[in-house]
């Protein structure tokens, strides 16, 4: 199993700038944070008592724009979940194209064991004692914990303190408090396009058999996409269990059943499958799409996939990979594969500072059209430079963060 998130992206860091002749003193400044704040947030709760809870904001690296991205709240957040998600959010904005430095933060807390009215004030205490924020300098959106209705507290509480409207400042918003079309779909909406022209590069057929790790925002949606485009979804798993059918699972009376149900697991029609049977399965695209890590040196060896298709971030270990890549699995990486919502999130704000709202199809149109430019020049850059799909993301990425800091002096 890999070891620490951050190192892991710091290895690839220092390897991906070595073959692309990053200059030094770029890498110097991707090393840290530029900024990191931690700070508490008391909550007087329902039963009169005061609670303190930590809450923590990383500014990782603001090269290529105003810091933006995801406020998690977690029983077990701390500084360093919020360093290593900072810098793959700079390296995931720099991947695709998109004008914003990486950012991430969150409060340790357990939204589950909160009243509503206690996460509103938490919430919106986040953002009261929040030391630096604004459209132009640090744009929080949701994460694991926090949803459209925490997102439209935090704008509510902005605009009381400044005084003036600011929808720009929040992203992942209701579209009823300024937010926008495909906000909660933008992900999966993305990872089905890369596998759609990966699967089209590779000349997979057009009923290719799919296994799904994850039913979630992310999983569900890319499945139902990918079962409307022909293919054959025949393994999904949550994480109460899986199921199988080589004949095919029917994503749309399978995301029914677990909406009745709570979980994937006992789909009528089918057989139970374990954690490890959905990563095995013979199949053509494999997507792991809950956690990270779940593919590492002790089970790489039994994958049975063409293309495995990072959904989730860091689901696979760097020797889970190297074992991937040695048996000729196509591999794409994190930050392309899941860079939709970062693309929607980019729009959102565009849409805020214009007044100009889109429908769902201009949203649409214009995230399939900036993955794409993504997904094309992370395989021309990994072609021309004979290395993977993931050093071929991370080299155009530090490229481009090494151009700003050159071009604003940094360097
Ligand atoms: P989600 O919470 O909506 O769904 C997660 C799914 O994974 C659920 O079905 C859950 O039961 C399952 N799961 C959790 N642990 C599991 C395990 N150990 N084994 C098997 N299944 C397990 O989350 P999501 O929004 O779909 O995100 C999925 C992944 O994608 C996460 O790693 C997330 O960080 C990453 N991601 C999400 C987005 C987004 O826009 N939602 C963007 C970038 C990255």
């Amino acid at each position: 199993m890999s070891g620490n998130p951050f190192e892991t992206s710091l290895q690839t860091l220092h390897s991906t700038a070595k073959i692309a002749g990053i200059r030094p003193n770029a890498v110097k400044y991707l090393e840290q944070p530029k900024r990191a704040f931690e700070f508490i947030i008391p909550v007087k709760m329902d039963d009169g008592r005061l609670e303190i809870f930590n809450a923590f904001r990383v500014h990782y690296c603001d090269a290529l724009g105003q810091i933006k991205n995801g406020v998690r709240v977690v029983p077990d957040m701390d500084m360093d979940t919020a360093k290593a998600l900072g810098f793959w959010m700079t390296i995931k904005h720099a991947v695709g194209g998109i004008p914003a430095g990486g950012g991430k933060g969150g409060i340790r807390a357990d939204p589950s064991k909160l009243s509503d009215r206690e996460y509103e004030a938490l919430i919106r205490g986040f953002i009261r004692k929040l030391p630096m924020k604004g459209a132009w300098v640090d744009v929080p959106g949701a994460d694991i914990g926090t949803h459209g209705k925490t997102q439209a507290w935090m704008l509510d509480e902005l605009e009381e303190i400044q005084g003036f409207h600011s929808p720009a400042a929040i992203n992942d918003k209701p579209t009823a408090a300024n937010g926008t079309e495909l906000s909660r779909e933008a992900t999966g909406y993305g990872a089905y396009y890369v596998i759609r022209e990966m699967a089209q590069k590779i000349g997979m057929p057009a009923n290719a058999k799919v296994s799904l790790q994850g039913f979630g925002n992310v999983g569900r949606v890319a499945g139902e996409l990918l079962q409307q485009a022909g293919y054959r979804i025949i393994a999904v798993s949550d994480i109460f269990g899986g199921v199988y059918n080589t004949d095919g699972i029917d994503i749309f009376k399978l995301g029914e059943h677990c909406d009745r149900t709570g979980s994937v697991s006992g789909y009528p029609g089918s057989s139970a499958a374990s954690a490890s049977d959905v990563l095995e399965i013979e199949c053509d695209v494999l997507i792991p799409a809950a956690v990270q890590s779940v593919i590492h040196a002790g089970n790489a060896a039994k994958v049975n996939a063409k293309l495995v298709i990072e959904c989730a971030n860091g689901p696979v270990t760097p020797d889970g990979e190297e074992i991937l890549i040695g048996k000729g699995v196509a591999l794409l990486p994190d930050v392309l594969c899941n860079v939709g919502s970062a693309i929607v999130c980019a729009f959102e704000r565009t849409q805020c500072l214009t007044d100009e709202y889109w429908d769902r199809e201009t949203v649409r149109a214009r995230l399939e059209q900036r993955i794409l430019k993504a997904f094309g020049e992370t395989i021309a850059t990994a072609e021309e430079m004979k290395v993977g799909y993931r050093e071929g993301a991370w080299v155009n990425a530090l490229r481009r963060i090494e151009r700003a800091m050159a071009a604003r002096g940094w360097i």
